[in-house]
């Protein structure tokens, strides 16, 4: 038990923040030092397979000790990387030891506290040693913890092979903040009939599916003219973004208005001005077929606010990726959490920026426009288009 935590209180201080802006891989050299690290503990242990490949994925064997023919492998995994939304570099955590359910405060940032009234969870963890970050910074447990827990396990295994067991692999990847922590997993090479992802929510909680998502991205221009100039001639991009995001449904396809395994279009970023918008939309089911449809169905959005139906390009169709599970089953117990309860463990699925995961589509009305200079009349006459990528 003091091991986990020794490691995790160590792990947490290696700053390995992906970036989804990034098109190395893994999207940060940083996420390397703690991998490379990894695998050397690993190896320390006696586990003599353990390496890293050219991607960074680190793996190793825990042979079986059972003796028995035909014991089928399972595997471990857990993510190294830490979210690109706030810090992790210079992580100072704090153990604060047999919880008595006070509020805790976090020194580094006065207004930084975590109040039981706000966070019932906290009360499930009275008399527990709680982890926190000190203010400024991630923590990281997601999924340093996950991290932690493998290694100590697999150091367990390894110093004791009088426990018996069956061939146990165990994986360390980067970049799943940002999407990508699939991507070059060398699943034949790992050779487990099945694997569990140590990452989630809560103790005692398995998440037994994962949904597939999808962005979209759709790119709505229009036609700026002086506004003097403007009759007749002017499309307003804003105005046309606001007719979409109006024509989604009140009552369906929304996270805010279903749950468990039904699927939704959420809009999580609009940006730009007058001329041209960009909306960002992020699509999730549990369902492939269901999940397709959902793309489709968005494309079928700007119909009737100026434009055609986007056009899908059956050449780009993306493939949806399995992501982060959302958890319609727990166990044990019925865990689940009522509706307008804590959220299920999701990722930022803002942050796939992974171009194989955008669906592309274009229409174009009447050719394409060009984004105009606000003096003077176009060219030639040029319609809006909407273009969704
Ligand atoms: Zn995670």
């Amino acid at each position: 038990m003091s091991d986990v935590l020794d490691r995790f209180l160590r792990y947490v201080q290696y700053d390995t923040q992906s970036d989804e802006q990034s098109t190395t891989y893994p999207s940060t050299e940083k996420q390397l030092v703690l991998l490379r690290d990894l695998a050397a503990e690993l190896r320390a242990f006696g586990l003599t397979d353990a390496s890293i490949d050219e991607n960074g994925y680190v793996t190793a064997m825990i042979p079986a000790t059972t003796g028995k023919p035909n014991v089928p492998t399972i595997g471990f995994i857990a993510h190294v990387d830490t979210s690109p939304e706030m810090s992790g570099a210079g992580v100072k955590p704090i153990v604060h030891r047999a919880y008595d359910g006070r509020d805790l405060v976090l020194p580094d940032d006065p207004n930084a506290v975590l109040r039981a009234r706000d966070i019932p969870e906290l009360a499930d963890h009275i008399g527990h040693d709680i982890v926190t970050a000190s203010g400024t910074t991630l923590l990281g447990a997601d999924d340093k913890a996950g991290v932690a827990e493998i290694m100590a396990a697999a150091a367990y295994l390894a110093a004791h092979p009088e426990i018996p067991h069956g061939p146990v692999k165990v994986a360390f990847n980067p970049d799943e903040e940002v999407g990508r922590g699939v991507i070059h997993f060398p699943v034949n090479a790992f050779g487990a009939v099945a694997a569990y992802t140590v990452d989630g929510t809560g103790a005692g909680e398995v998440q037994s599916e994962t949904f597939s998502g999808a962005q979209v991205r759709m790119y709505i221009r229009g036609r700026s003219i002086h506004p003097g100039l403007a009759k007749g001639e002017l499309v307003n991009a804003i105005k046309l973004a606001a007719a979409i995001i109006e024509k989604l449904p009140k009552d369906a396809r929304s996270p805010e208005t279903t749950e468990d395994r039904e699927g939704y279009v959420h809009p999580v970023v609009i940006s730009g001005d007058s001329s041209e918008v960009e909306l960002r939309f992020i699509v999730r089911d549990f369902e492939n077929d269901l999940l397709d449809e959902h793309v489709e169905f968005l494309g079928d959005r700007p119909r009737g606010c100026g434009h055609r139906r986007a056009l899908l390009d059956r050449g780009r169709v993306a493939h949806s990726v399995p992501q982060h599970a959302r958890c319609p089953r727990v166990a044990p117990g019925d865990r689940r959490e009522p509706r307008g309860g804590r959220p299920p463990h999701r990722h930022r699925a803002e942050a796939i920026v992974d171009p194989r995961w955008h669906r592309r589509f274009s229409t174009h009305r009447d050719g394409p426009a060009d984004p105009e200079h606000l003096h003077g009349r176009p060219r030639r006459p040029q319609r809006a288009r909407v273009d969704l990528h």
